[in-house]
Order: structure tokens, then C-alpha cells, then sequence
């Protein structure tokens, strides 16, 4: 099978570094305005800081991707003598928690990487050196890779269509069926 290269992009972030200050949350809530810059709301922001004054934990979190139901169990980390609350370090949006919803429609949020600029803009904004871009490549399958990169054709369009609401419904109802 013909192999193709795909660039990885990964934030790497150093969490003793972050003191709350909420930068990223702003530039990336205001970036993703529309028109892009023309408000500044966190909760629209696709990274989160989570915070715990008492822990002393500070936490930036990037939204992932949308599951339509939540875990079966939870995790809790111990790291450094901090007891971290349940689902601290999860990305998803899911129904157990508003995170990672756009507050006005409800619709979930997911970090596109600040596409189409040479680096993310958290990144840039943040000055305590928390977040740090990397790129590298590998080598995946042709075939798999155009697959993939039509379904996420197929669910633009329906998207598109039906709106995103209705899609994600579906997907709901189908997921809940083939578990039964
Ligand atoms: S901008 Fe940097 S220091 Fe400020 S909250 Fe975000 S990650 Fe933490
Ligand atoms: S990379 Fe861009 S979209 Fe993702 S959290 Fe940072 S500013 Fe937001």
C-alpha cells in the first residue's frame, strides 16, 4: 500500500509553568470570533485553563473531540502530592459536563490548531513559556488517509444539510444501538 507523509502538530504544555492568567483562553476565544477579534468570551475558548487555588493547580486543557455519552468510570491522578478532580485531564465534550460547549449554542468546541497560521495562537500569546508547538511527520497509508478525509467530507456536507445538532443525534442513537 502507497504510504504518504502527515504532519503530527502537538502543544506541549508544562503545567508547573501556567499561573492562570487566562491569556490563551482570551486570544483563542477572540480568535475564533465571528468576525474573527470582534469579542472576547473564555468560555467560547477552546483551551481551558482548569484551576484549583487551594491545590495550587493550574491546568490548561485542549478541547477534543465530541463523545455523545460519558465514561462508564472515572480516573483520578495523584501527581506531585495533588490530587486531581475527575475528568481533569480529559479533552472531551461530553454530556457530563459543560466544558468545551459553546455557551450560546451548546454546540460542541474542538481545538482546530489555530489552522492556516504558522503557529497557534495560545502558543504565542502565552508568556510564561507554557505552550510550545511542534511539528513532526510520518508515514501513513494513501488509501486509509483519503478514506478518512472523505468521511469528514461525508459529515461536513450532512452538517451542512441537517445542521450540526441533528448529526450528532443521529450519531447518539446509533451509537446507543449497536451497544444494545
Ligand atoms: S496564557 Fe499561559 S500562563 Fe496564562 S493561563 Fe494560559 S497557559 Fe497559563
Ligand atoms: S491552538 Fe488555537 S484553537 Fe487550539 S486552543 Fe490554542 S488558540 Fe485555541
Amino acid at each position: 500500500m502507497a504510504k504518504i507523509k502527515k504532519t503530527i502538530k502537538t502543544i506541549k504544555v508544562d503545567a508547573d509553568r501556567c499561573n492562570g492568567c487566562r491569556g490563551c483562553e482570551i486570544i483563542c476565544s477572540a480568535y475564533h470570533a465571528e468576525p474573527k477579534y470582534s469579542s472576547i468570551n473564555p468560555a467560547k475558548s477552546r483551551i481551558q485553563v482548569i484551576t484549583h487555588r487551594l491545590k495550587d493547580i493550574w491546568l490548561p486543557v485542549f478541547a477534543g473531540e465530541y463523545t455523545p455519552a460519558e465514561c462508564m468510570g472515572r480516573d483520578k491522578y495523584i501527581i506531585d502530592g495533588k490530587e486531581y478532580d475527575e475528568c481533569t485531564f480529559c479533552r472531551a465534550t461530553c454530556p457530563s459536563r459543560d466544558l468545551f460547549k459553546d455557551p450560546d449554542s451548546g454546540l460542541p468546541l474542538k481545538c482546530d490548531m489555530c489552522e492556516g497560521e504558522d503557529e497557534p495562537m495560545c502558543v504565542k500569546w502565552c508568556l510564561n513559556d507554557v505552550l510550545t508547538y511542534e511539528e513532526r511527520e510520518i508515514e501513513v497509508d494513501e488509501e486509509e488517509e483519503a478514506s478518512l478525509e472523505d468521511m469528514e467530507i461525508g459529515l461536513e456536507s450532512l452538517a451542512d444539510k441537517f445542521g450540526l445538532d441533528k448529526v450528532q443525534d443521529a450519531v447518539a442513537r446509533l451509537s446507543q444501538q449497536k451497544k444494545s
